[in-house]
């Protein structure tokens, strides 16, 4: 599974990752000894109520409380149709089977490939792994502390195996303080398995 791997999320990007690009060739290399590979896309209207710039006065980074909680407002970013949204050019990934696309609603927030954070609304991307008779997730991508985490550990609630691939995540400086959080979840043997793939 690779999480966002999109232009905005990149040096450059609305909402950049620290040398983010620079783990695509790790990423690619990795993805050829799966068979099945799962991209997303963090996918957004115009007006997303994750953007600082849909709520008057406010700025990003800030957190503001909305039905289903607490939201960080971020600058726009990854909005539908646009390059910033777009895979990044350098993941070559042609095998991958499927695109899931989250925070495609305006009302609500998506960091996980699985559930959106009003913790109701599912991707499918469980029903599609359930189908495939699959049943371990090995994840890596950008937005470690976000998307890749919120990921990883749905994939746990959801019933999947989960590794996080440490080849596959950005040196970022979310790393430290997320990778004990994804431990403590994840099992650090299975990590530390999964960095030597
Ligand atoms: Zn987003």
């Amino acid at each position: 599974m690779i999480v966002d791997v999109q232009n905005d999320f990149v040096p450059g990007g609305a909402l950049s990752v620290p040398d983010g690009h620079n783990i695509i060739p790790s990423i690619n290399r990795l993805s050829r000894r799966f068979e099945n590979v799962v991209l997303t896309q963090d996918w957004h209207p115009a007006g997303h109520i994750s953007f600082a710039s849909s709520h008057q006065g406010r700025k990003p980074f800030e957190s503001i409380e909305v039905e289903y909680g607490s939201q960080v407002l971020w600058p726009d970013h990854c909005v539908q149709g646009t390059g910033g949204a777009a895979l990044h050019a350098a993941l070559d990934v042609p095998h991958a089977r499927i695109i899931i696309r989250h925070g495609c609603r305006t009302g609500v927030n998506s960091y996980s490939g699985f559930l959106e954070a009003d913790r109701k609304t599912a991707t499918g991307l469980a029903g599609y792994l359930r189908d495939c008779g699959l049943t371990h997730c090995f994840v890596g991508g950008l937005a470690t502390d976000f998307c890749m985490a919120w990921t990883a550990l749905d994939a746990r609630h959801f019933g999947f195996e989960a590794t996080v691939i440490e080849d596959a995540l950005p040196r970022q400086r979310y790393g430290r303080q997320s990778r004990s959080r994804l431990e403590r979840y994840a099992g650090r043997r299975r990590h530390s398995h999964a960095a030597r793939l």
